[in-house]
């Protein structure tokens, strides 16, 4: 589903991503692991040409959407969902307004199909009765879960999520990783950014270590978690769990 072929981001002079070479399957859940500072948001970032590569290219859906006109990249942008750490909820709109506001505007969906859809996608992130209640009124978590319904509005392809729990409380964590996890038993593709290892654990099929803008090592959790090859893999690891 993604592709991305000697990826290279500096700014200015320094290189913070070094040529990553990685591949994301249809139903795959990747999980991103690694100190701050990293480059993981950077590399993240670049899948969906928020960031614009330095050098190499990413495929998406067999299309190299590197150079690709403002108006086409939107269009494939629809089909990547993407949530940050912070959620960025429209402030002055209530919860059901957020979450069907892009259908309405983008996919010309009308008024009726896109309320009942965003009434299913509240019921799927555990928010049914939130509809009509504003962001500022909700917690930390309950925001987030809307973000993600809100990016699961346009029926996308792939989620991409930035260390979504970061920002939480830490009773908060759990109630998104569970609508995350859910999501991800439903077959999403899936890049998730985060310092949760037991999501990483439980949720990834594959978990990248990545480190000073090198994908540094790959593996399934058992491998990364219990049998790590590289050194930084194991130092990182024995400061985290
Ligand atoms: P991570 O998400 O793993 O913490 P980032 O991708 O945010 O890492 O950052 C990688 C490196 O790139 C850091 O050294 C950071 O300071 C630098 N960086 C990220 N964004 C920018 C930017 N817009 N301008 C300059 N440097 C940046
Ligand atoms: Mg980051």
């Amino acid at each position: 589903m993604i592709q991305t072929v000697g990826l290279k981001k500096s700014f200015g002079d320094t290189e913070v991503i070094k040529g990553i070479d990685a591949q994301v399957e249809k139903g795959q859940v990747i999980v991103v692991i690694g100190p701050s500072g990293g480059g993981k948001s950077t590399f993240l970032r670049m899948l969906n040409m928020l960031e614009q590569p330095t050098a190499g290219s990413v495929f998406f859906e067999g299309e190299d959407i590197t150079h690709l006109p403002t108006n086409k990249l939107d269009t494939v942008r629809e089909k990547m969902g993407m949530v940050f750490q912070s959620f960025n909820l429209f402030p002055n709109m209530n919860v059901l307004a957020n979450v069907t506001l892009a259908p309405q505007r983008v996919k010309k969906t009308g008024a009726a199909a896109a309320n009942e859809q965003g009434q299913q996608l509240l019921e799927q992130v555990g928010l049914a009765d939130k509809a009509d209640a504003f962001p500022a009124s909700l917690s930390g978590g309950q925001q987030q879960r809307v973000a993600i319904a809100r990016a699961l509005a346009m029926d996308p392809d792939v989620m991409l999520f930035d260390e979504p729990t970061s920002a939480l409380d830490p009773e908060m964590v759990g109630e998104v990783l569970k609508v995350m996890q859910a999501l991800a038993k439903a077959g999403m593709t899936m890049v998730v950014v985060t310092h949760e290892m037991g999501f990483a654990r439980q949720v990834a099929d594959q978990v990248w270590f990545m480190d000073g803008g090198v994908l540094a090592e790959k593996g399934t959790p058992e491998q990364i978690f219990d049998h790590p090859k590289n050194e930084r893999t194991k130092s990182f690891l024995a400061k985290v769990l």
